[in-house]
């Protein structure tokens, strides 16, 4: 990964609601970990319309 071709983003944490920062790819792909509560989610977009999420809880907990 080459990390002069990343873009800050500002994110909120879907888990505890916490605002990061994630890092946006020139592939439009976003990586983002909570500091907080570790929470780790990638995001790629399909579309205008369409992102592919995919959120990795954090280690003893589990999703919703
Ligand atoms: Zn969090």
């Amino acid at each position: 990964m080459n990390f002069e071709e990343l873009t800050p983003v500002l994110m909120c944490c879907n888990n505890c609601g916490h605002k990061c920062i994630g890092y946006r790819a020139r592939d439009e792909t976003v990586r983002f970990e909570c500091e907080r509560c570790s929470l780790k989610m990638v995001s790629k977009k399909i579309s205008n319309r369409v992102a592919d999420v995919r959120i990795t809880a954090p280690v003893g907990q589990s999703l919703f």
